[in-house]
């Protein structure tokens, strides 16, 4: 790791100090890794960022500057590697920059949080407001094999507390000079300090796709170099068992880490979570939808759940923030929250088993969301409920007995003489009076069918529902699936499977990181004090992690400023636009299958004198390989014979 870091001069920040690149080192591969959170346009403003001087924290301002930091950041003798966090405003800035410097890019788009079609098809709302992790690499040295785009939120199938709208991408790059195959991937990890189990959960997401991901670039001969880099919003947790831990130690203590969140999440936020679970996850689950979802509201109504829509007023006081009515109306009333603001389930009183669905318009996606619900809270259709519920008010339609009042129904020509039995509304405020009427023109007629037909599409996508089919008998439908096993404390997931087994890992003693220990480029405490730098916040989040294989040597760091009057306090600047500072490592690798210990290494690093250890080696020919075998296959015997012997001893 680097030895001597000399302070970023200021005023003038950083980045004219060169690379400092150990001339003896005569690694073949070498390359410059950059990462940098540059901070997001749309999160950039006064009062995200107090005591900054606003005229910093103009776009036309930090455009110009983001774009000179790229350009500075990039080293002229070695091939730099640049990944990128909260990119956005991506074809005036980035696009263009990296265009200009003969780089390609591959990126991945902040989804929305939206369960029903994570990977598919991501929601297309508000691309304005999405951002971006980005890796840009030029594009004449390397070779892009594979792309991998990593939805964090896949771990909130079962609970909600993992959906925190967070993404990692990763890159297969060949190095065309020597053929050297990287996986480098750029994460940006949820911030919320409290919620070190999401973040550590995210990370063994990461490693465990990652390790699928590098295995099929992985041949004899031609190690792939694995590397993590981006913003891990953690700080280095010195053997608390945290994210840090998780890479430089290869491991990490879930339950520990758990335990450490277990009150804040459990008992502070959801004082109720165990009823309201429960509550939700019963086959008759109550919900209150927010006030954009006035169809799907009425859909559900008409299949019998007691669901509540958000008043203009509660959505008014969620909006400006005082409080917020649907949270607690949640709470008071029992009921499931189902929403499409990725916001408000971010919000950190949120109650549990909310649900989030995709905005964009049209009854298909309406349809989709339904029965993603239905599935998603494991729910029983009951067809004898069906049409059971007012859809204007949610209130219950009871029959109405009493002759007076049918008579004052038929003479205030609220009803025609022939509805009989005639029903209404048993909310007062309502008072809605309905009525049978088989003709399929009829309100009643066409809101049968509109339920029959959501009953048969939510039956074929595997909903389940009661035998007894009232009013819908006849009805063709698909035989109900078998019911799976429900854990009250947890929500079921609708597809085990393919389902990262969060529990498994929430419950690990020690969750092992799949590929293997990484080293730091930056030494916390020695070579870098801080990354991020706001009026209420100063410390290290960003890191470089590369695989601890033996094969790979940090050569130099870029110099970072390590004490607080060298950014006079606050970031962004007049000379710094973005809150965090870009870490940058040049890398170097050996070639092939050394190993720290090899003989051929004294020392770990050292080379022969004629280099002969690390020249690039090819794939060995069939010949060589068919040697390998044979002498591979003498050992074996020979251990095996000698392990017999003990025995027989
Ligand atoms: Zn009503």
């Amino acid at each position: 790791m680097s030895s001597s870091t000399t302070p970023w001069p200021s005023p003038t920040l950083p980045l004219h100090a060169p690379y400092v690149i150990d001339p003896k080192s005569h690694r073949p591969t070498k390359l410059i890794l950059t990462t940098w959170n540059t901070l997001a346009f749309s999160y950039c403003t006064p009062s995200s960022h107090p005591g900054a001087d606003p005229q910093f924290l103009k776009d036309d301002y930090r455009e110009e500057k983001i774009k000179n930091v790229l350009r500075r950041l990039k080293s002229d003798d070695l091939p730099t590697i640049y990944c990128l966090q909260e990119v956005d405003k991506y074809d005036e800035v980035y696009s263009k920059t990296f265009a200009e410097m003969n780089y390609e890019i591959s990126y991945s788009l902040r989804s929305t949080g939206v369960i029903n079609s994570t990977s598919k098809s991501p929601s297309k709302a508000d691309p304005s407001t999405r951002d971006r992790v980005l890796i840009a690499f030029p594009q004449d040295r390397y070779t892009l094999l594979k792309r991998l785009h990593l939805n964090l939120d896949n771990l909130g199938l079962k609970y909600k507390k993992f959906l925190r709208n967070n993404i990692a991408t990763a890159v297969a790059l060949k190095d065309v000079e020597t053929s050297k195959i990287f996986v480098i991937c750029c994460v940006h990890l949820y911030w919320n300090p409290r919620f070190e189990d999401v973040k550590l959960l995210q990370s063994k997401y990461i490693v465990s796709r990652l390790k699928e991901f590098s295995s099929s670039f992985d041949s004899y001969g031609n190690m792939v170099e694995t590397i993590i880099t981006g913003d891990f919003n953690s700080m280095p947790t010195d053997g608390n068992g945290g994210v840090y831990d998780f890479f430089v130690g290869g491991e990490a203590d879930a339950v520990r880490v758990r335990e450490r969140c277990y009150d804040y999440f459990y008992d502070k936020v959801d004082e109720c979570s165990d009823s309201l679970n429960s509550m939700i996850i019963s086959s008759s689950p109550r919900y209150i939808l927010d006030f954009t979802l006035n169809r799907l509201c009425r859909w559900l109504r008409l299949l019998g759940f007691d669901a509540a829509l958000e008043t203009e007023e509660e959505e008014r006081g969620r909006c400006e923030r005082r409080g917020c009515p649907i949270f607690e109306r949640c709470r008071r009333e029992r009921r499931g929250l189902v929403t499409t603001s990725s916001r408000l389930i971010g919000r950190k009183e949120c109650p549990p088993a909310a649900f989030l669905i995709g905005t964009s318009g049209g009854s298909s996606t309406v349809e989709k969301s339904l029965i993603n619900l239905m599935k998603f809270h494991n729910v029983i259709l009951r067809p004898t409920t069906f049409l059971t519920i007012c859809v204007k008010c949610g209130g219950k339609i009871v029959e109405i007995t009493s002759s007076n009042e049918i008579k004052k129904a038929h003479e205030m020509k609220l009803a025609p003489e022939s509805a009989k039995p005639l029903f209404k509304c048993d909310k007062e405020s309502c008072g809605q009076f309905y009525w049978w009427n088989e003709r399929e023109s009829s309100s009643a007629g066409r809101a049968k069918s509109m339920c029959a037909g959501l009953f048969q599409r939510c039956v074929k996508e595997g909903v389940r529902y009661e035998e007894d089919l009232g009013l819908f008998k006849g009805l063709e439908l698909d035989p109900p699936p078998k019911s799976p096993s429900v854990d009250s404390r947890k929500i079921p997931a609708t597809d085990v499977a393919t389902d990262p087994p969060v529990d498994t890992w929430l419950n690990s003693t020690s969750l092992i990181n799949d590929c293997g220990k990484f080293l730091s480029a930056y030494n916390p405490g020695t070579d870098v004090n801080f990354t991020n730098l706001t009026r209420d916040f100063r410390g290290c989040l960003d890191y470089i992690f590369v695989q601890d294989d033996g094969r790979v040597r940090v050569e130099s760091v870029l110099p970072l400023p390590l004490t607080l009057e060298e950014t006079r306090g606050v970031l962004p600047t007049g000379e710094w636009p973005s809150d965090h500072l870009p870490l940058s490592a040049c890398l170097s690798f050996e070639d092939g299958e050394h190993a720290h210990g090899d003989p051929e290494h004294p020392g770990g690093g050292g080379h022969k004198a004629d280099m002969s250890c690390c020249r690039p080696k090819g794939l060995p020919s069939l010949f060589e390989m068919a040697e390998m075998r044979k002498e591979w296959l003498k050992k074996q015997k020979k251990k095996e014979a000698e392990e017999k012997e003990k025995e027989k001893g």
